[in-house]
């Protein structure tokens, strides 16, 4: 699954730098949570029912990425803090 570089991290001696598109096995985007966003599907987490949203994402007119749900209209960078 395609996903961006939020933070960058070293992985297998490399360093993975900030917004470097990065291909990531899906049962490890869940471990990574902070330091990749899946371009593919909202990573936001939702309270109830506690799960990630999964929703597919778009790039909105803020240059954030989003799905369609308003509850997940927040910057990359704050989805991660709740
Ligand atoms: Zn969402």
């Amino acid at each position: 699954m395609k996903c961006r570089v939020l933070k960058s991290f070293k992985n297998k001696g490399e360093i993975q730098k900030i917004r470097r598109i990065i291909e990531v096995p899906e049962d490890m985007i869940i471990n990574m949570t902070g330091y990749i966003q899946s371009l593919e599907f909202c990573q936001a987490r939702k309270v109830k029912p506690d799960r990630i949203c999964g929703a597919p994402l778009r790039e909105g007119i803020n240059g954030f990425l989003s799905c369609s749900s308003p509850l997940c209209q927040v910057p990359v960078k704050d989805q991660f803090l709740t």
